[in-house]
């Protein structure tokens, strides 16, 4: 098998000692003759792997112990929606702030359950620059206030945290989570789908302070109710086994390499090294983003010349380099950064693209 770079968005690359570990473990899990997923999620060695899961997550985040850890289903899109199901009452306002595709979703999926305030859009700057913080403009009386710290298809990123005083923040962090250090205890709610830093499709991680979920705001099915979540420890019904075993792995393996301090230092330089080559091309390949609001995760750019994308991409492959091709909404190119994806791939990209636009000069 050839060695190759995957710079998907998602699902994205895992860590390839991950999936060398789940591949040994596979037929014969912790002595049991079976797989992983072939077992209760009630047995008592099921059990005791979620409880590791979640201290090892509480290590690398520092999560403070009045905050509930969560592994749910239905992807960040069924949140979008249920977190306003379970955080607002009939008549309740909540703030969004629109900075790319994923934060303009996740205020249309609410808009059933919450009354949905805009306090800032970088919409009529093609999402190329994020909304300030001090423009912010958030209804005092919000019940939360909601962002996307990381937009994975515009690839902007916000590197600090707003102060919205009193109110809760809440945050979709799938495409950046665990990429750095996180201030937990300056959010009332995050969230975020697994498939980019996390493990595989089919988990959400939601980290949530306790008590915004002690009233009952709505009657509502247990299943959507996160409090039952709580007082399930996640196992309301039958969990994602594979997914949430997958999880555990990335979680010690991020903790082998040194933890979230080294994760940042590891995805700062590996997003400079690709920012450099496209702001140093002359031209040739181009990022229109702000600088300040460049995401460490997922770099657009794009092409001097769009007749030239299917031979970059064509060649891109051929050299081991894949999933490169952009977001269809964009068009272009697009590598995700994620942390499973080491420096060497990033090296191997710059170096291939410096070659196209020798050759293709
Ligand atoms: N939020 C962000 C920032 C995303 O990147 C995505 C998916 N790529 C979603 C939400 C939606 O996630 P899902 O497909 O798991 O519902």
């Amino acid at each position: 098998m050839r060695q190759v770079w995957n710079f998907s968005a998602g699902p994205a690359a895992l860590p390839k000692a991950v999936l060398e570990r789940a591949q040994a473990e596979l037929l014969n899990w912790q002595g049991s003759s079976r797989s992983v997923m072939e077992q209760s999620h009630r047995s008592r060695s099921f059990i005791a792997m979620t409880e590791q899961v979640e201290a090892d997550l509480r290590e690398l985040l520092a999560i403070p112990p009045d905050y509930a850890v969560l592994f749910l289903q239905g992807g960040a899109t069924q949140h979008f929606a249920q977190i306003p199901m379970n955080l607002a009452s009939e008549g309740d306002s909540a703030s969004y702030i629109i900075s790319g595709h994923w934060s303009a979703k996740a205020a249309i999926e609410a808009s059933p359950y919450v009354r949905v305030k805009l306090a800032a859009s970088s919409r009529n700057d093609a999402y190329r620059r994020l909304p300030a913080f001090d423009s912010w403009a958030y209804d005092p009386d919000a019940v939360y206030v909601h962002y996307t710290t990381n937009e994975t298809i515009h690839g902007v990123e916000y590197h600090a945290i707003p102060d919205v005083g009193e109110i809760p923040l809440v945050a979709d962090m799938s495409s950046n989570i665990l990429s750095g250090p996180l201030a937990v205890e300056r959010f009332g709610l995050i969230y975020a789908g697994a498939q980019k830093n996390i493990g595989p499709s089919g988990v959400v991680l939601m980290i949530v302070r306790r008590d915004l979920l002690q009233c009952t705001v709505r009657p509502m099915a247990r299943i959507f109710r996160y409090a039952a979540h709580v007082a399930a420890s996640s196992m309301l019904n039958t969990p994602n086994v594979w997914g949430w075993y997958l999880t555990g792995l990335v979680f010690q393996w991020l903790k082998e390499q040194g933890g979230m301090r080294a994760m940042e230092q590891r995805n700062k330089a590996k997003a400079e090294c690709l920012y450099a080559a496209i702001d140093g091309s002359g031209g040739y390949y181009q990022n229109r983003v702000d600088p300040a609001s460049r995401s460490r995760m997922n770099v657009p750019f794009t092409l001097h010349d769009h007749a030239l994308d299917a031979d970059f991409l064509k060649e891109a492959e051929l050299a081991g380099l894949m999933a490169i091709k952009g977001h269809k909404a964009l068009g272009g190119m697009r590598a995700s950064l994620y942390n499973a994806v080491p420096p060497e791939a990033v090296e191997a990209l710059v170096s291939f693209m410096a070659d196209f636009a020798r050759r293709h000069g």
